[in-house]
């Protein structure tokens, strides 16, 4: 839900976006899209590669092949195991992206890169952060798209509970409790130079208590959950916050959908069905679009006039040149990508009534 901002050339939300800007204005089949797992059946890019360049015209397939040589040598040298290429020589067009959740293989070739994928990763994982704190030791880990981005470990010589001989004991408590206020202080700091993800607090005792307490107001509002977990496991914890971030993704969905039936219900900010979802996209008004899971609509797009149409091919009833077939959620999913919309793939049987497909709105 929250989505960082942009920030390296490999985010995937900023690269989806550059993703969804990207086509063949003359309707040529000349995208190459690859998901990759490489403990799947290896043999299934060759035998997409013959099939499809079969299926292509003579300018489409000089394109294919010289692309599909330079893909083939990534995939060669890629040390990653799950991933993502989107490719063009013609447009001297070539992006990948790393992923480090399982993901089918697939080799599609489009008049633009075919992004539904990506858009349901990155609706699925959501990036957060997990603080792993106690008096004197704190972790602060980054995840995202499922996997760890960063590691920050901070420490600090607190003095122990129990006081040596000499100074008093209210002395004592004081000089800790200054101690550990400065070094939640420091964690704090270095929390504010993550990204706006959620935040889940764990460990041990009351240490997390005090640093929610000492949180400022904008990073409170981010925190989830507390977890009282042992933070020496961090596997544990790890796979319990993944636990937490998906439940709380499925119950951030269902939100919306009530917020959509309201909408609907007030003729407010909404719409649905294919037809209006997909003029709402093309204009831009939408600002979360929802998707049911595994939908697709057969139909044709006019890349040149960005024109699309549930059913079979037609020519394009502006420019008049042949339009090419397509999966024309995905070119829903593309136009919403483009102003920025956020993506919601759902089960959720109203969206199933209303046409699979339906868009809260920015304006009307
Ligand atoms: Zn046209």
């Amino acid at each position: 839900m929250t989505q960082k901002p942009p920030n390296h050339p490999e985010d995937p939300r900023t690269l989806i976006r550059e993703l969804a800007e990207q086509y063949d204005s003359t309707n040529q089949n000349t995208y190459i899209t690859i998901y990759f797992n490489k403990n799947e059946d290896p043999q299934y890019f060759d035998h997409r590669e013959h099939a499809c360049a079969s299926a292509l015209n003579t300018t489409e397939e000089t394109n294919f092949h010289t692309t599909m040589e330079r893909i083939k040598t990534y995939l060669h040298t890629t040390n990653a195991t799950y991933g993502a290429i989107y490719a063009s020589v013609i447009h001297d067009f070539f992006k990948t992206l790393t992923l480090k959740t399982p993901i089918y293989n697939a080799l599609i070739v489009d008049t633009s890169p075919y992004i539904r994928p990506l858009a349901r990763i990155l609706d699925e994982w959501e990036s957060f952060t997990l603080v792993l704190l106690d008096s004197h030791t704190a972790k602060i880990i980054d995840i995202d798209l499922g996997h760890i981005e960063k590691h920050t470990q901070l420490l600090k010589d607190i003095m122990n509970k129990h006081k040596k001989g000499g100074q008093s004991q209210a002395r004592f408590q004081r000089l800790r409790k200054g101690a550990i206020h400065q070094f939640l202080k420091d964690v704090i700091e270095s929390l504010e130079e993550h990204h706006e993800s959620h935040i889940i607090l764990a460990g041990p005792g009351t240490t997390k208590k005090q640093f929610y307490d000492q949180l400022p107001k904008h990073l409170q509002q981010l925190v989830l959950t507390t977890l009282d977990i042992d933070i020496n496991n961090e596997n544990r914890l790890i796979q319990e916050s993944f636990k937490h971030i998906s439940s709380e993704e499925q119950k951030a969905t269902t939100r919306l959908v009530n917020h959509l039936k309201k909408e609907i219900l007030t003729d407010g900010l909404a719409t649905y069905g294919f037809d209006h979802t997909l003029q709402a996209a093309q204009q831009g008004k939408i600002d979360i679009l929802f998707v049911e899971k595994d939908y697709k609509v057969k139909g044709c797009i006019c890349e040149h006039c960005q024109i699309v149409r549930a059913g079979p091919i037609k020519d394009c009833p502006i420019c008049g040149q042949p339009a090419s077939e397509t999966d024309a959620i995905e070119e829903i999913i593309e136009f919403a990508e483009r102003t920025n919309a956020t993506i919601e793939f759902t089960d959720d049987p109203f969206i199933a009534e209303l046409g699979h497909i339906a868009a809260l709105l920015r304006y009307k």
